[in-house]
């Protein structure tokens, strides 16, 4: 899948030349391997779906969002995970199936609930009580109930960057377990009218090497289970364990298999209903990551080169933060070869310099390199999450085309925009 040609010393991917990639569609360019993604699809039915009866996948499309990658879920039998009413529109376009969508969100808007209820989406993660009464309100108004999970704040610290843990006590996200609160929820959840408590959803962060989190958080949630049973008579039928399973992004990354994670969740829930006598709930799984990230790489191409003595050089590209804000949101690091010099010895030190009018925009300090020239291409690997879906026009930057390939064959899968896009809703 990812090979060195041995005539061309070029990079491959998807079986496809990397660099006649770039010629044909030009840099910077998001290249994504629909092949690797399917094999992900189909260790999550294999490992999972078929292991386990009563489990659901979803992919959770913040990842990486577009209307052919909702028809590719769509083939591979998983559901999919809106936040935002952008993105069930997206879905919506694809014509994906609404019952297999759930909405999440911390802040929904009116206008974005009264989209996810008349077009029946299958289910929605209340985040707090004012979202509770506005759903109820809407689907009163629309003449319809509405099958919900509460979003849970489990309180555990997941190990991973502070931008994108979200189980821990201190957190913007769903129904504290301090106090009172959530008794009351489910408790006002069973008395309205048009709400249909299913059960319970956590999701304890990102780029996860450890269980330990999603174990604590699915202990936590299995005594909610039974506390809720005892207070207020509600029999939990659904828990949602999110998604945060890592992935391979540079060396010393050491990702686990899917069955690392899902097998300790089943596990841990299998034992904890038993222990306490209730029902095993249907289980979701929500990756996102997991199923795109190592599915896509970033081609830039080499421009200036300035080297300051003794202190470093700096490698200008086309891109940056505009097409990939991680590294200077998260101090995220990637690996990277250079596409066209495959064969020869590495035998300098870089660093990776976006062009946008921001110091912080490095994409990438130290890189071990062959010598190189402008016009060289560059591939970022593991770009395939949180790129293209976090990619914005910062600098008045177009964003980059999204090409898809598989077993050789390349597609265009979403146009590189043009400086008339950037200016068409202004008046
Ligand atoms: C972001 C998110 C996910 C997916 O996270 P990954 O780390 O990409 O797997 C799953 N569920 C919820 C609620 C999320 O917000």
């Amino acid at each position: 899948m990812n090979a060195i040609n041995k005539m061309t010393n070029h990079f491959y991917f998807g079986g496809c030349d990397t660099i006649e990639l770039a010629k044909k569609y030009g840099t910077p360019l998001y290249v994504m391997n629909e092949e690797h993604i399917n094999e992900r699809c189909q260790e999550i039915r294999d490992d999972f779906l078929n292991k386990y009866e009563n489990t659901k996948a979803v992919y959770a499309s913040k990842a990486f969002l577009t209307m052919k990658m909702c028809k590719i879920i769509e083939r591979e039998g998983l559901g999919i995970d809106v936040v935002s009413g952008g993105e069930l529109y997206t879905a919506i376009k694809a014509d994906f199936p609404m019952e297999k969508i759930i909405f999440h969100g911390n802040n929904k808007t009116l206008d974005e609930i009264e989209i996810a209820v008349k077009n029946n989406v299958g289910r929605i993660v209340v985040d707090n009580l004012y979202e509770l009464e506005l759903l109820n309100s809407v689907a009163q108004a629309f003449g319809k109930n509405v099958e919900i999970l509460f979003r849970i704040t489990p309180g555990v610290d997941s190990h991973t960057h502070k931008y994108i843990s979200t189980g821990q006590v201190d957190s913007k996200f769903g129904i504290p377990l301090k106090g009172d609160i959530i008794n009351e929820a489910v408790k006002k959840a069973m008395d309205l009218s048009n709400i249909m408590l299913m059960g319970f959803h956590f999701h304890v962060g990102s780029q996860l090497f450890d269980h330990s989190s999603h174990i604590k958080a699915v202990k936590i949630l299995v005594k909610l289970m039974d506390d809720m049973k005892k207070k207020t008579g509600f029999v939990t039928r659904e828990l949602n364990t999110g998604g945060g399973f890592g992935i391979y992004y540079k060396k010393g990354d050491e990702p686990k298999p899917l069955t690392y994670f899902t097998d300790a969740i089943m596990e841990t829930i299998i034992d904890e209903c038993k222990t306490y006598g209730l029902l095993i709930p249907l289980v979701i799984i929500e990756p996102g990551r997991w199923i795109v990230g190592e599915a896509g790489i970033t081609l830039y191409t080499v421009g200036a080169i300035k080297e300051i003595p003794d202190v470093r050089t700096y490698v200008g590209v086309d891109g940056g933060i505009p097409d990939n804000p991680r590294p200077a949101l998260y101090g995220a690091k990637y690996d990277v070869v250079v596409a066209n010099k495959m064969d020869q010895e590495k035998d300098e030190v870089v660093t990776i310099a976006g062009k946008c009018c921001e110091s912080g925009d490095i994409l990438r300090y130290d890189l071990e390199v062959p010598k190189l020239h402008s016009g060289d291409i560059l591939a970022f690997k593991s770009t395939g999450a949180y790129n293209y879906s976090m990619s914005s026009n910062y600098n008045k930057i177009p964003r980059p085309a999204v090409v898809m390939v598989c077993n050789g064959e390349d597609q265009l899968m979403v146009r590189r925009e043009t400086y008339e896009d950037l200016l068409k809703n202004e008046l």
